[in-house]
């Protein structure tokens, strides 16, 4: 393991110190803790027991508003959309295009430049092809970084193989955050895409992300920003942060999976050729010669995710009515609760920054996280246990894996105190 040790055990904690952990844990105080967990009708295993979902960053769990707003639209409300003459289609086609809308606004963007993908994924591989292929040129660079998931680094690749572009790599500060004035001295006017994580899947380590697009348009380059992990986290606003592309996936905002947004500013998007041909994203079909229809509707070949668009939509409608802040202030009370509790470990390790966005990675000497992950499922507790679609991270930490704590609006001390108990469980099984 290399010297990313952030969180080292506090003497006074240690050993035993775990039974008491409830009066371990610092008061809250100040911060009004939220009480959503009811919302939630997974929180619940098959026994009935409750369970400690600390995995939201891989997935969120859904309200029921997201769960009958898609059964509703897979039911009673059930039409196509933009194509159909009756009144059922011209209503379903007004809750996509609403849907798109909020979509837009809850991240301070507009509409027409809004695009629904599949997701996060959907949405990068979208601009590394149509806008990578269309603008890359051979000794062209592409500015990534140490922390990248796999679907920021691997669309990137095909595109670098197919254009002759090359690919750098921005390291990482000693606390796991982006070395922005590294990246600076290494940004070139050869660079013509910078692409970055809004928020470390890892980590949880916040990009800045204003300073990154700065940096990026000195030298011509543009901004787009994976906002997977910062859209149910912080409150994002795409006009201050002032990238050219932001993507983000409904699944981790408490919304459904196969469904996600890609923003773009209009006049790039505008200029960008399909990407997918099919229905729906055509002006005028011929043998001869096909034109295409403006964005977003150029990036939505076939039929869309029609329930997905009104689950987005009422996951929108669920955040925005606690709201974004109060979620972010929620989760991080549970990180400092959690990093306390955990800095009180023997032989754990924290990687990342103290202020992380509701995600904390750790290892546990001596123990794999895959058996730290299983062992705290018998106890209910359900972390993430891999290399978490982050590789090139690993390497740079130097383990294999991390196991992976990450909190949502549902999560409370509880389950802080379930993960401690259980992480105790597993040192006293591995001596
Ligand atoms: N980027 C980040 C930072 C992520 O956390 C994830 C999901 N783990 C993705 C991209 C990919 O998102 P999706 O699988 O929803 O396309």
């Amino acid at each position: 393991m290399s010297d990313h040790m952030l969180t080292s055990a506090h003497p006074e904690l240690v050993e035993g110190s775990v039974k008491g952990l409830r009066q371990a844990l610092p008061e809250r105080d100040g911060v009004q803790l939220l009480n959503h967990r009811a919302d939630f009708p997974g929180l619940v295993t098959a026994n009935g027991d409750p369970w400690h979902y600390l995995d939201t960053a891989a997935t969120a769990q859904k309200p029921h508003a997201v769960i009958d707003a898609i059964a509703r639209a897979y039911g009673r409300d059930y039409a196509t959309v933009h194509r159909g003459v009756y009144a059922r289609s011209a209503d379903m086609t007004r809750a996509y295009e609403d849907a798109r809308r909020k979509a837009a606004a809850f991240i301070g963007g507009r509409e027409d430049e809004t695009v629904f993908t599949r997701g996060a994924t959907e949405g990068i591989n979208l601009v590394a092809h149509s806008w990578g292929i269309t603008n890359l040129k051979p000794g062209d660079r592409i500015m990534l970084s140490q922390l990248e998931h796999h679907s920021n680094i691997v669309p990137w690749q095909l595109v670098a193989e197919r254009t002759g572009a090359v690919i750098d790599v921005a390291p990482l500060t000693y606390d796991g955050q982006i070395d922005l004035d590294v990246m600076a001295a290494m940004l070139t006017a050869r660079h013509k895409m910078v692409a970055l994580a809004h928020v470390s899947n890892v980590l949880g380590s916040v990009l800045d992300a204003r300073r990154a697009a700065d940096l990026a348009h000195n030298v011509g380059a543009l901004l787009l920003l994976d906002g997977c992990q910062a859209v149910p986290r912080l409150a994002v606003d795409i006009a201050a942060l002032d990238c050219d592309f932001y993507v983000y996936s409904a699944h981790k905002l408490y919304g459904p999976t196969g469904i996600g947004v890609l923003w773009g500013r209009a006049g790039l998007l505008d200029a960008m050729p399909p990407w997918q041909g099919g229905g729906a994203m055509i002006d005028r079909v011929t043998f001869a010669r096909t034109t295409y229809a403006p964005p977003p509707q150029r990036f939505e070949a076939g039929t869309p995710h029609i329930a997905g668009a009104v689950g987005l939509a009422a996951a929108i409608d669920y955040v925005t009515g606690i709201g974004v802040e109060a979620i972010h202030a929620h989760e991080t009370e549970l990180v400092e609760a959690a990093q306390e509790a955990l800095a009180g470990i023997n032989a754990l390790t924290v990687f990342g920054p103290r202020a992380s966005a509701g995600i904390l990675s750790f290892a546990l000497e001596g123990v794999h996280p895959h058996d730290i992950g299983t062992i705290l499922d018998e106890g209910n507790v359900a972390i993430r246990a891999g290399h978490h679609c982050a590789q090139p991270l690993m390497d740079h930490l130097g383990v294999p894996a991390t196991a992976r704590a990450s909190f949502g609006v549902y999560n409370t001390l509880d389950d802080v105190d379930a993960l401690v108990r259980g992480l105790d469980r597993v040192r006293r099984i591995f001596g």
